[in-house]
Protein backbone atom coordinates (compact mmCIF):
# COMPACT_ATOMS: atom_id res chain seq x y z
CA UNK A 1 0.00 0.00 0.00
CA UNK A 2 1.74 3.44 -1.01
CA UNK A 3 -0.19 6.22 -0.19
CA UNK A 4 1.86 9.18 -0.95
CA UNK A 5 -0.67 11.60 -1.19
CA UNK A 6 -1.84 10.44 1.70
CA UNK A 7 0.75 10.82 3.88
CA UNK A 8 0.78 14.91 3.00
CA UNK A 9 -2.88 15.36 4.07
CA UNK A 10 -2.48 16.71 7.11
CA UNK A 11 -5.43 16.78 10.10
CA UNK A 12 -7.09 20.31 10.14
CA UNK A 13 -7.75 21.08 13.60
CA UNK A 14 -11.42 20.55 14.51
CA UNK A 15 -11.60 17.96 12.85
CA UNK A 16 -10.87 14.01 13.21
CA UNK A 17 -10.17 11.30 10.46
CA UNK A 18 -11.87 8.15 10.58
CA UNK A 19 -10.23 5.52 8.46
CA UNK A 20 -12.12 1.54 8.42
CA UNK A 21 -9.64 -0.86 7.71
CA UNK A 22 -11.87 -3.68 7.74
CA UNK A 23 -15.67 -4.69 8.07
CA UNK A 24 -17.03 -2.28 5.61
CA UNK A 25 -18.42 -4.47 2.90
CA UNK A 26 -17.63 -7.85 4.50
CA UNK A 27 -18.05 -9.42 8.16
CA UNK A 28 -15.53 -10.11 9.59
CA UNK A 29 -11.48 -8.01 10.06
CA UNK A 30 -13.61 -5.36 11.43
CA UNK A 31 -10.60 -2.75 12.66
CA UNK A 32 -11.68 1.13 12.84
CA UNK A 33 -8.86 3.93 12.93
CA UNK A 34 -9.82 7.37 14.49
CA UNK A 35 -7.47 9.74 14.44
CA UNK A 36 -6.89 13.46 15.51
CA UNK A 37 -4.10 15.87 15.23
CA UNK A 38 -1.84 13.86 17.76
CA UNK A 39 -3.51 10.88 18.76
CA UNK A 40 -4.82 7.64 17.18
CA UNK A 41 -6.81 4.90 18.73
CA UNK A 42 -7.91 1.63 17.30
CA UNK A 43 -11.25 -0.18 17.89
CA UNK A 44 -11.01 -3.67 17.23
CA UNK A 45 -8.22 -5.69 15.10
CA UNK A 46 -10.14 -8.83 13.68
CA UNK A 47 -9.61 -11.72 10.90
CA UNK A 48 -11.92 -12.48 8.25
CA UNK A 49 -11.77 -16.59 7.49
CA UNK A 50 -11.01 -16.91 4.15
CA UNK A 51 -12.69 -18.36 1.01
CA UNK A 52 -9.29 -19.02 -0.57
CA UNK A 53 -8.20 -21.40 1.68
CA UNK A 54 -7.37 -24.14 -1.58
CA UNK A 55 -4.20 -21.48 -1.65
CA UNK A 56 -3.52 -22.05 1.86
CA UNK A 57 -5.06 -18.72 2.70
CA UNK A 58 -6.70 -19.42 5.70
CA UNK A 59 -7.83 -15.97 6.68
CA UNK A 60 -7.28 -12.24 5.83
CA UNK A 61 -6.44 -9.12 8.23
CA UNK A 62 -6.08 -6.15 7.47
CA UNK A 63 -2.90 -4.23 6.12
CA UNK A 64 -1.34 -2.17 8.61
CA UNK A 65 0.75 -0.23 6.79
CA UNK A 66 -1.11 3.26 7.72
CA UNK A 67 -0.89 2.36 11.48
CA UNK A 68 2.67 1.69 11.32
CA UNK A 69 4.00 5.00 9.86
CA UNK A 70 2.53 6.21 12.50
CA UNK A 71 3.09 4.16 15.22
CA UNK A 72 4.13 6.59 17.81
CA UNK A 73 1.02 8.01 17.35
CA UNK A 74 -1.57 5.03 17.88
CA UNK A 75 -2.58 5.16 21.87
CA UNK A 76 -4.33 2.74 22.49
CA UNK A 77 -5.66 -0.64 21.28
CA UNK A 78 -9.40 -1.00 22.43
CA UNK A 79 -11.06 -4.56 22.07
CA UNK A 80 -15.29 -4.34 22.12
CA UNK A 81 -15.34 -8.25 22.57
CA UNK A 82 -13.60 -11.67 22.14
CA UNK A 83 -14.83 -12.91 18.60
CA UNK A 84 -11.97 -13.80 16.55
CA UNK A 85 -13.26 -11.35 14.09
CA UNK A 86 -12.47 -8.40 16.16
CA UNK A 87 -9.43 -9.59 18.04
CA UNK A 88 -7.90 -12.46 15.87
CA UNK A 89 -4.90 -9.80 13.73
CA UNK A 90 -3.85 -8.08 17.01
CA UNK A 91 -0.80 -10.56 17.55
CA UNK A 92 -0.17 -9.21 13.57
CA UNK A 93 -0.63 -5.80 14.28
CA UNK A 94 1.76 -6.06 17.57
CA UNK A 95 4.09 -8.17 14.77
CA UNK A 96 3.73 -4.65 13.22
CA UNK A 97 5.87 -2.47 15.50
CA UNK A 98 2.91 -1.50 16.90
CA UNK A 99 2.64 -1.01 20.57
CA UNK A 100 -0.30 0.72 22.32
CA UNK A 101 -2.09 -0.46 25.21
CA UNK A 102 -4.64 -3.04 24.56
CA UNK A 103 -7.99 -2.35 26.53
CA UNK A 104 -10.41 -5.27 26.99
CA UNK A 105 -13.48 -6.26 29.14
CA UNK A 106 -12.65 -8.91 31.99
CA UNK A 107 -13.40 -11.87 29.69
CA UNK A 108 -11.98 -10.33 25.95
CA UNK A 109 -8.93 -9.78 28.10
CA UNK A 110 -8.52 -13.79 28.76
CA UNK A 111 -9.30 -14.15 25.51
CA UNK A 112 -6.23 -12.03 24.45
CA UNK A 113 -4.29 -13.54 27.04
CA UNK A 114 -4.68 -16.89 25.69
CA UNK A 115 -3.92 -15.71 22.03
CA UNK A 116 -1.09 -13.81 22.84
CA UNK A 117 0.53 -16.32 24.91
CA UNK A 118 -0.03 -18.25 21.22
CA UNK A 119 2.04 -15.85 19.90
CA UNK A 120 4.69 -15.69 22.47
CA UNK A 121 3.34 -11.90 22.81
CA UNK A 122 1.99 -11.72 26.22
CA UNK A 123 5.17 -10.75 28.55
CA UNK A 124 5.65 -7.65 25.52
CA UNK A 125 2.12 -6.40 25.61
CA UNK A 126 -0.18 -4.55 27.75
CA UNK A 127 -3.63 -5.31 28.72
CA UNK A 128 -5.99 -3.18 30.73
CA UNK A 129 -8.64 -4.44 31.82
CA UNK A 130 -11.72 -2.50 31.74
CA UNK A 131 -15.11 -2.62 33.68
CA UNK A 132 -17.85 -2.13 32.13
CA UNK A 133 -19.68 1.64 32.80
CA UNK A 134 -15.78 2.61 33.40
CA UNK A 135 -13.59 5.34 31.57
CA UNK A 136 -10.13 5.18 30.33
CA UNK A 137 -8.31 8.41 28.59
CA UNK A 138 -5.73 9.30 26.47
CA UNK A 139 -4.72 13.26 25.70
CA UNK A 140 -7.72 13.45 23.04
CA UNK A 141 -10.27 10.76 23.39
CA UNK A 142 -11.91 9.80 26.88
CA UNK A 143 -13.50 6.39 26.61
CA UNK A 144 -16.61 5.27 28.38
CA UNK A 145 -18.02 1.97 28.28
CA UNK A 146 -21.03 0.02 28.85
CA UNK A 147 -22.06 -3.57 28.51
CA UNK A 148 -24.27 -4.73 25.61
CA UNK A 149 -25.76 -8.42 24.86
CA UNK A 150 -23.98 -10.21 22.36
CA UNK A 151 -23.46 -13.96 21.18
CA UNK A 152 -20.15 -13.58 23.70
CA UNK A 153 -20.16 -12.28 27.34
CA UNK A 154 -18.50 -9.21 27.88
CA UNK A 155 -18.92 -7.40 25.05
CA UNK A 156 -18.99 -3.65 24.99
CA UNK A 157 -20.46 -0.62 23.07
CA UNK A 158 -18.12 2.28 23.75
CA UNK A 159 -18.92 5.96 23.96
CA UNK A 160 -15.67 8.07 23.08
CA UNK A 161 -15.66 11.84 23.59
CA UNK A 162 -13.23 13.88 21.56
CA UNK A 163 -12.44 17.02 21.29
CA UNK A 164 -15.05 17.85 18.42
CA UNK A 165 -17.97 15.80 20.13
CA UNK A 166 -19.24 12.38 20.79
CA UNK A 167 -18.87 9.62 19.03
CA UNK A 168 -20.49 6.12 19.79
CA UNK A 169 -19.11 2.39 18.63
CA UNK A 170 -21.72 0.06 19.28
CA UNK A 171 -19.62 -2.94 18.86
CA UNK A 172 -21.86 -6.28 17.87
CA UNK A 173 -24.82 -5.83 19.82
CA UNK A 174 -28.66 -6.71 19.84
CA UNK A 175 -30.88 -5.67 22.49
CA UNK A 176 -31.97 -9.53 24.63
CA UNK A 177 -34.67 -8.78 26.68
CA UNK A 178 -33.72 -12.01 28.60
CA UNK A 179 -29.96 -13.01 28.35
CA UNK A 180 -28.55 -15.70 30.35
CA UNK A 181 -25.89 -13.62 31.87
CA UNK A 182 -26.34 -10.27 32.96
CA UNK A 183 -28.86 -7.45 32.53
CA UNK A 184 -30.13 -6.60 29.22
CA UNK A 185 -27.87 -3.82 27.75
CA UNK A 186 -28.90 -0.59 29.39
CA UNK A 187 -30.43 2.20 27.47
CA UNK A 188 -30.08 5.14 29.65
CA UNK A 189 -26.22 5.28 29.16
CA UNK A 190 -27.00 5.53 25.04
CA UNK A 191 -30.51 8.07 25.78
CA UNK A 192 -28.10 9.87 28.05
CA UNK A 193 -25.37 10.45 25.56
CA UNK A 194 -28.17 11.13 22.72
CA UNK A 195 -29.43 14.38 25.08
CA UNK A 196 -25.76 15.90 25.47
CA UNK A 197 -25.48 15.07 21.72
CA UNK A 198 -23.45 12.44 19.72
CA UNK A 199 -21.81 13.57 16.78
CA UNK A 200 -21.15 10.13 15.09
CA UNK A 201 -23.34 6.68 15.56
CA UNK A 202 -20.94 4.02 14.33
CA UNK A 203 -23.27 0.87 14.64
CA UNK A 204 -23.32 -3.05 13.69
CA UNK A 205 -25.38 -3.56 10.26
CA UNK A 206 -24.97 -7.75 10.14
CA UNK A 207 -28.55 -8.40 10.29
CA UNK A 208 -30.16 -5.21 9.58
CA UNK A 209 -32.26 -7.66 6.54
CA UNK A 210 -33.95 -8.89 9.38
CA UNK A 211 -37.23 -7.32 10.44
CA UNK A 212 -38.63 -8.80 13.59
CA UNK A 213 -37.04 -8.30 16.86
CA UNK A 214 -34.24 -10.68 17.35
CA UNK A 215 -34.95 -13.52 20.06
CA UNK A 216 -33.61 -14.56 23.23
CA UNK A 217 -31.24 -16.57 24.49
CA UNK A 218 -34.21 -17.71 26.85
CA UNK A 219 -35.63 -18.99 23.70
CA UNK A 220 -32.82 -21.86 23.21
CA UNK A 221 -32.64 -22.68 26.74
CA UNK A 222 -36.66 -23.17 26.80
CA UNK A 223 -35.71 -25.65 23.50
CA UNK A 224 -32.84 -27.46 24.57
CA UNK A 225 -34.85 -28.00 28.07
CA UNK A 226 -36.97 -30.22 25.58
CA UNK A 227 -34.76 -31.77 23.73
CA UNK A 228 -32.59 -32.69 26.30
CA UNK A 229 -35.55 -34.66 28.57
CA UNK A 230 -36.51 -36.41 25.31
CA UNK A 231 -33.14 -37.60 23.91
CA UNK A 232 -33.45 -41.21 23.25
CA UNK A 233 -29.57 -40.92 22.00
CA UNK A 234 -26.74 -38.89 22.33
CA UNK A 235 -26.87 -35.85 22.04
CA UNK A 236 -24.36 -33.78 20.61
CA UNK A 237 -24.45 -29.86 20.55
CA UNK A 238 -22.31 -28.31 18.01
CA UNK A 239 -21.48 -23.81 18.45
CA UNK A 240 -18.99 -21.63 18.48
CA UNK A 241 -16.92 -22.17 21.86
CA UNK A 242 -16.43 -18.44 22.68
CA UNK A 243 -20.31 -18.58 23.04
CA UNK A 244 -19.53 -19.13 26.68
CA UNK A 245 -22.55 -18.64 27.84
CA UNK A 246 -24.33 -20.97 25.26
CA UNK A 247 -22.03 -23.86 27.09
CA UNK A 248 -22.71 -22.93 30.54
CA UNK A 249 -26.61 -23.12 29.27
CA UNK A 250 -25.97 -25.88 28.36
CA UNK A 251 -24.15 -27.47 32.02
CA UNK A 252 -27.16 -25.95 33.81
CA UNK A 253 -29.47 -27.93 32.07
CA UNK A 254 -27.10 -31.07 32.00
CA UNK A 255 -27.26 -30.75 36.27
CA UNK A 256 -31.64 -30.27 36.11
CA UNK A 257 -31.61 -33.68 33.91
CA UNK A 258 -28.30 -35.46 35.28
CA UNK A 259 -26.46 -35.42 32.15
CA UNK A 260 -22.98 -36.18 31.79
CA UNK A 261 -21.16 -33.62 29.36
CA UNK A 262 -18.24 -34.45 27.44
CA UNK A 263 -16.19 -31.24 25.27
CA UNK A 264 -14.85 -32.02 21.66
CA UNK A 265 -12.58 -29.99 19.86
CA UNK A 266 -9.24 -27.77 21.52
CA UNK A 267 -11.20 -24.52 21.22
CA UNK A 268 -13.91 -26.32 23.21
CA UNK A 269 -11.45 -27.17 26.02
CA UNK A 270 -9.79 -23.67 26.31
CA UNK A 271 -13.22 -21.69 26.18
CA UNK A 272 -14.73 -23.91 29.01
CA UNK A 273 -11.21 -24.02 31.12
CA UNK A 274 -11.79 -19.59 30.17
CA UNK A 275 -15.36 -19.37 31.05
CA UNK A 276 -15.25 -21.74 34.18
CA UNK A 277 -12.01 -19.30 35.63
CA UNK A 278 -14.04 -16.40 34.85
CA UNK A 279 -16.68 -18.21 36.85
CA UNK A 280 -19.25 -17.84 33.98
CA UNK A 281 -19.77 -21.78 34.29
CA UNK A 282 -20.08 -23.28 38.22
CA UNK A 283 -20.35 -26.68 39.78
CA UNK A 284 -19.32 -28.51 36.17
CA UNK A 285 -16.63 -30.58 37.90
CA UNK A 286 -19.30 -33.72 38.75
CA UNK A 287 -20.85 -33.28 35.12
CA UNK A 288 -17.88 -33.53 32.92
CA UNK A 289 -16.59 -36.59 31.32
CA UNK A 290 -14.38 -38.01 29.16
CA UNK A 291 -15.09 -38.32 25.28
CA UNK A 292 -13.45 -41.82 25.47
CA UNK A 293 -15.64 -42.50 28.12
CA UNK A 294 -19.23 -42.01 26.99
CA UNK A 295 -19.69 -45.51 26.23
CA UNK A 296 -19.19 -46.05 30.14
CA UNK A 297 -22.90 -44.08 30.55
CA UNK A 298 -26.09 -44.54 28.92
CA UNK A 299 -26.41 -42.87 25.63
CA UNK A 300 -29.14 -40.77 26.27
CA UNK A 301 -27.11 -39.26 29.59
CA UNK A 302 -24.60 -37.67 27.57
CA UNK A 303 -24.19 -34.74 25.39
CA UNK A 304 -21.12 -33.85 23.48
CA UNK A 305 -20.20 -30.03 22.89
CA UNK A 306 -18.40 -29.78 19.81
CA UNK A 307 -17.00 -27.28 17.63
CA UNK A 308 -16.89 -27.34 14.08
CA UNK A 309 -20.35 -25.93 13.34
CA UNK A 310 -19.17 -24.31 9.87
CA UNK A 311 -18.65 -27.87 8.19
CA UNK A 312 -14.36 -26.90 8.35
CA UNK A 313 -12.27 -29.53 7.23
CA UNK A 314 -10.47 -31.35 9.92
CA UNK A 315 -12.83 -30.19 12.43
CA UNK A 316 -14.04 -32.33 14.85
CA UNK A 317 -18.08 -32.75 13.95
CA UNK A 318 -16.63 -33.20 10.23
CA UNK A 319 -14.91 -36.06 10.83
CA UNK A 320 -18.08 -37.47 12.54
CA UNK A 321 -20.03 -36.87 9.70
CA UNK A 322 -17.47 -38.50 7.82
CA UNK A 323 -17.40 -41.14 10.13
CA UNK A 324 -13.66 -40.94 10.88
CA UNK A 325 -13.74 -39.88 14.45
CA UNK A 326 -12.16 -42.30 16.42
CA UNK A 327 -14.43 -41.57 19.79
CA UNK A 328 -17.53 -40.61 18.42
CA UNK A 329 -19.99 -42.98 15.93
CA UNK A 330 -23.11 -42.09 15.03
CA UNK A 331 -26.24 -44.42 15.76
CA UNK A 332 -30.09 -44.30 15.43
CA UNK A 333 -31.81 -42.41 18.00
CA UNK A 334 -28.52 -39.66 18.17
CA UNK A 335 -29.21 -36.19 17.96
CA UNK A 336 -26.95 -33.58 16.71
CA UNK A 337 -27.69 -29.80 17.23
CA UNK A 338 -26.02 -27.00 15.26
CA UNK A 339 -26.54 -24.19 17.50
CA UNK A 340 -25.17 -21.52 15.79
CA UNK A 341 -25.61 -19.80 12.08
CA UNK A 342 -24.32 -20.53 9.05
CA UNK A 343 -21.83 -17.98 8.30
CA UNK A 344 -22.91 -16.65 4.87
CA UNK A 345 -20.18 -18.43 2.33
CA UNK A 346 -19.85 -22.17 4.49
CA UNK A 347 -22.81 -22.77 3.19
CA UNK A 348 -22.07 -25.68 1.01
CA UNK A 349 -19.66 -27.31 3.53
CA UNK A 350 -22.01 -27.11 5.99
CA UNK A 351 -25.23 -28.58 4.14
CA UNK A 352 -22.66 -31.46 3.15
CA UNK A 353 -21.90 -31.59 6.38
CA UNK A 354 -25.15 -32.24 7.50
CA UNK A 355 -26.33 -34.96 4.58
CA UNK A 356 -22.93 -36.98 5.74
CA UNK A 357 -24.34 -36.65 9.78
CA UNK A 358 -28.14 -38.01 8.68
CA UNK A 359 -26.53 -40.60 6.43
CA UNK A 360 -24.51 -42.08 9.87
CA UNK A 361 -28.11 -42.43 11.01
CA UNK A 362 -28.24 -39.24 13.56
CA UNK A 363 -31.16 -36.61 13.41
CA UNK A 364 -29.89 -33.14 13.16
CA UNK A 365 -31.36 -30.13 13.71
CA UNK A 366 -30.65 -26.71 12.84
CA UNK A 367 -31.93 -22.93 12.91
CA UNK A 368 -33.83 -23.28 9.55
CA UNK A 369 -35.98 -26.29 11.55
CA UNK A 370 -35.72 -25.67 15.43
CA UNK A 371 -35.35 -22.79 17.84
CA UNK A 372 -31.48 -23.59 18.64
CA UNK A 373 -29.92 -20.74 17.81
CA UNK A 374 -30.52 -17.19 18.30
CA UNK A 375 -28.13 -14.48 16.77
CA UNK A 376 -25.86 -11.74 18.50
CA UNK A 377 -27.10 -9.32 16.32
CA UNK A 378 -29.65 -6.52 16.39
CA UNK A 379 -32.76 -6.62 13.74
CA UNK A 380 -33.67 -3.47 12.15
CA UNK A 381 -36.28 -2.59 14.32
CA UNK A 382 -33.35 -2.32 17.69
CA UNK A 383 -31.32 -0.89 15.08
CA UNK A 384 -33.68 2.19 14.82
CA UNK A 385 -34.36 1.89 18.39
CA UNK A 386 -30.43 2.67 18.89
CA UNK A 387 -30.63 5.68 16.40
CA UNK A 388 -33.77 7.14 18.27
CA UNK A 389 -31.99 6.91 21.47
CA UNK A 390 -28.36 8.58 20.27
CA UNK A 391 -29.96 10.97 17.63
CA UNK A 392 -26.81 11.22 15.83
CA UNK A 393 -25.76 13.84 13.99
CA UNK A 394 -23.71 11.77 11.47
CA UNK A 395 -23.99 7.93 10.95
CA UNK A 396 -21.88 5.46 9.37
CA UNK A 397 -23.01 2.05 9.23
CA UNK A 398 -20.71 -0.58 9.88
CA UNK A 399 -19.80 -3.99 10.52
CA UNK A 400 -21.22 -5.42 7.29
CA UNK A 401 -21.72 -6.94 3.82
CA UNK A 402 -21.82 -3.33 1.28
CA UNK A 403 -25.33 -4.05 1.19
CA UNK A 404 -26.21 -4.39 4.50
CA UNK A 405 -24.71 -0.89 5.32
CA UNK A 406 -26.92 0.37 2.41
CA UNK A 407 -30.10 -1.49 3.97
CA UNK A 408 -28.42 0.60 7.61
CA UNK A 409 -28.46 3.85 5.55
CA UNK A 410 -31.97 3.51 4.72
CA UNK A 411 -32.74 3.41 8.53
CA UNK A 412 -31.14 6.45 9.29
CA UNK A 413 -33.42 7.76 6.27
CA UNK A 414 -36.59 6.90 7.58
CA UNK A 415 -35.62 8.14 11.77
CA UNK A 416 -35.54 11.52 9.31
CA UNK A 417 -31.39 11.86 8.93
CA UNK A 418 -30.98 13.65 5.65
CA UNK A 419 -28.20 11.98 2.80
CA UNK A 420 -25.47 14.62 3.95
CA UNK A 421 -25.45 12.99 7.55
CA UNK A 422 -24.75 9.44 6.37
CA UNK A 423 -22.14 8.06 4.27
CA UNK A 424 -22.02 4.72 3.16
CA UNK A 425 -17.90 3.77 3.42
CA UNK A 426 -15.50 0.81 2.24
CA UNK A 427 -12.55 -0.27 3.86
CA UNK A 428 -9.89 2.25 2.82
CA UNK A 429 -12.20 5.33 2.80
CA UNK A 430 -10.78 8.02 4.32
CA UNK A 431 -12.88 9.86 5.93
CA UNK A 432 -13.06 13.57 7.84
CA UNK A 433 -15.33 14.50 10.15
CA UNK A 434 -15.71 18.07 11.70
CA UNK A 435 -18.57 19.84 13.95
CA UNK A 436 -20.34 20.35 10.68
CA UNK A 437 -19.11 18.05 7.72
CA UNK A 438 -18.42 14.61 7.41
CA UNK A 439 -17.18 13.51 4.46
CA UNK A 440 -15.17 11.28 1.94
CA UNK A 441 -11.91 12.30 1.42
CA UNK A 442 -9.82 10.05 0.04
CA UNK A 443 -9.65 6.68 -0.96
CA UNK A 444 -6.56 4.15 -0.62
CA UNK A 445 -5.36 2.73 -4.12
CA UNK A 446 -5.42 -0.48 -2.72
CA UNK A 447 -8.03 -2.22 -0.15
CA UNK A 448 -5.86 -2.86 2.43
CA UNK A 449 -5.94 -6.14 3.11
CA UNK A 450 -3.45 -8.93 4.38
CA UNK A 451 -3.00 -12.77 3.43
CA UNK A 452 -2.41 -15.30 5.78
CA UNK A 453 -1.10 -18.63 5.23
CA UNK A 454 -2.81 -21.08 8.02
CA UNK A 455 -0.04 -23.23 8.11
CA UNK A 456 3.03 -20.81 8.07
CA UNK A 457 0.53 -18.08 10.28
CA UNK A 458 2.26 -15.59 8.45
CA UNK A 459 1.82 -12.76 5.67
CA UNK A 460 1.39 -13.52 1.95
CA UNK A 461 1.74 -11.23 -0.50
CA UNK A 462 -0.36 -10.84 -3.64
CA UNK A 463 2.40 -11.82 -6.06
CA UNK A 464 2.30 -15.41 -3.89
CA UNK A 465 -1.14 -15.70 -4.19
CA UNK A 466 -0.97 -14.63 -7.87
CA UNK A 467 1.34 -17.62 -8.24
CA UNK A 468 -0.66 -20.14 -6.36
CA UNK A 469 -3.30 -19.41 -8.03
CA UNK A 470 -1.72 -19.90 -11.41
CA UNK A 471 0.17 -23.21 -10.52
CA UNK A 472 -3.41 -24.27 -8.92
CA UNK A 473 -4.84 -23.59 -12.47
CA UNK A 474 -2.28 -24.78 -14.76
CA UNK A 475 0.53 -26.66 -12.82
CA UNK A 476 4.11 -25.73 -13.13
CA UNK A 477 7.55 -26.93 -15.05
CA UNK A 478 10.85 -26.91 -13.25
CA UNK A 479 13.88 -26.96 -15.71
CA UNK A 480 17.34 -27.89 -14.44
CA UNK A 481 20.55 -27.65 -15.62
CA UNK A 482 24.00 -27.09 -14.70
CA UNK A 483 26.51 -24.57 -16.54
CA UNK A 484 29.75 -24.05 -17.21
CA UNK A 485 29.98 -20.37 -17.07
CA UNK A 486 33.28 -19.60 -19.40
CA UNK A 487 32.08 -22.03 -22.02
CA UNK A 488 28.34 -21.68 -21.69
CA UNK A 489 28.02 -25.66 -21.98
CA UNK A 490 25.67 -27.80 -20.15
CA UNK A 491 27.70 -30.15 -17.74
CA UNK A 492 24.68 -31.86 -16.36
CA UNK A 493 20.94 -31.98 -17.15
CA UNK A 494 18.71 -30.42 -18.73
CA UNK A 495 16.31 -32.13 -16.17
CA UNK A 496 12.25 -31.33 -16.53
CA UNK A 497 9.70 -31.85 -13.65
CA UNK A 498 5.87 -31.53 -14.20
CA UNK A 499 4.26 -31.04 -11.28
CA UNK A 500 -0.16 -30.87 -11.78
CA UNK A 501 -0.04 -30.72 -15.78
CA UNK A 502 -0.81 -34.16 -17.09
CA UNK A 503 -0.62 -38.11 -16.63
CA UNK A 504 2.95 -39.47 -16.18
CA UNK A 505 1.49 -41.62 -20.02
CA UNK A 506 1.49 -38.49 -21.53
CA UNK A 507 4.24 -36.72 -19.67
CA UNK A 508 6.72 -38.05 -22.28
CA UNK A 509 5.96 -35.88 -25.45
CA UNK A 510 6.28 -32.79 -23.33
CA UNK A 511 9.30 -33.68 -21.43
CA UNK A 512 11.22 -34.43 -24.67
CA UNK A 513 10.02 -31.56 -26.76
CA UNK A 514 10.89 -29.19 -23.14
CA UNK A 515 14.19 -30.90 -23.49
CA UNK A 516 15.04 -30.09 -27.26
CA UNK A 517 13.87 -26.54 -26.71
CA UNK A 518 16.50 -26.07 -23.94
CA UNK A 519 19.55 -27.30 -25.24
CA UNK A 520 18.21 -25.53 -28.71
CA UNK A 521 17.94 -22.18 -26.05
CA UNK A 522 21.52 -22.59 -24.72
CA UNK A 523 23.01 -23.36 -27.83
CA UNK A 524 22.01 -20.29 -29.59
CA UNK A 525 23.02 -18.48 -26.25
CA UNK A 526 26.05 -19.64 -26.15
CA UNK A 527 26.57 -19.33 -30.19
CA UNK A 528 25.28 -15.04 -29.47
CA UNK A 529 28.17 -14.81 -26.69
CA UNK A 530 30.97 -16.56 -28.74
CA UNK A 531 30.05 -13.67 -31.41
CA UNK A 532 30.36 -11.36 -28.90
CA UNK A 533 26.82 -10.20 -28.60
CA UNK A 534 24.93 -9.02 -25.14
CA UNK A 535 24.36 -11.96 -22.56
CA UNK A 536 20.67 -13.25 -23.50
CA UNK A 537 18.50 -13.75 -20.20
CA UNK A 538 18.61 -17.51 -20.75
CA UNK A 539 16.25 -17.81 -18.11
CA UNK A 540 13.88 -15.54 -18.98
CA UNK A 541 13.69 -17.35 -22.73
CA UNK A 542 13.11 -20.71 -21.15
CA UNK A 543 10.80 -19.86 -19.47
CA UNK A 544 8.60 -17.67 -22.06
CA UNK A 545 9.73 -20.49 -25.02
CA UNK A 546 8.77 -23.62 -23.21
CA UNK A 547 5.23 -21.83 -21.69
CA UNK A 548 4.92 -21.43 -26.03
CA UNK A 549 5.67 -24.90 -26.34
CA UNK A 550 3.39 -26.25 -23.85
CA UNK A 551 0.49 -24.18 -25.14
CA UNK A 552 0.60 -24.92 -28.72
CA UNK A 553 0.21 -28.73 -27.79
CA UNK A 554 -2.14 -28.35 -24.73
CA UNK A 555 -3.44 -25.44 -24.76
CA UNK A 556 -2.23 -24.19 -21.79
CA UNK A 557 0.14 -21.67 -20.13
CA UNK A 558 2.00 -23.61 -17.39
CA UNK A 559 4.11 -21.62 -14.63
CA UNK A 560 7.49 -22.36 -16.01
CA UNK A 561 10.62 -22.18 -13.38
CA UNK A 562 14.02 -22.56 -14.96
CA UNK A 563 16.92 -23.11 -12.33
CA UNK A 564 20.90 -22.39 -13.69
CA UNK A 565 23.38 -23.73 -11.56
CA UNK A 566 26.78 -21.93 -12.73
CA UNK A 567 29.61 -23.89 -11.85
ZN1 LIG B 1 -19.18 -10.51 17.53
Amino acid sequence: MTDLFLDSLSIESGTLRIIPLGGLGEIGMNCLIIESPDEIIVIDCGVLFSDLDHFGIEFVIPDFTYLKNRADKVKAIILTHGHEDHIGAVPYLLKNGIRAPLYASPFTSLMLREKLTEFGLLQSTEIRTFKMGGTFSTKDFKVTTTSVNHSIVDAAALIIDTPIGKIIHTGDFKMDPSPFFGQRMDESVFKKAGEEGVLLLLSDSTNVERHSHSQSEADVYGSFDKLFAAAEGLTMVAMFSSNVARMAQVFDLAKKTNKKIALCGRSMEKNFSLGVEAGFIKHSADQLIRLDDIDSYNREDVIVLTTGTQGEYRSALFRVAQGEHSLIDLREGDRVLMSSRFIPGNEKEVGRMINNLFKQGADVLYEATHLIHVSGHATRPELKMMMEWTKPKFFLPIHGEYRMLVHHARVATEVGMKDEQILVASNGDVLSIGKEHFQITYQMEEEPRTFIDGRMMNEVTKDILRDRRKLGETGGIFVLFTREPDTGNIVAGPEVILRGIVTPEHEELILSKTRELVLRLVREAKRAKDAGKMDTDLAESIRVEVRRLVYSILGKKPVVIPFILDL
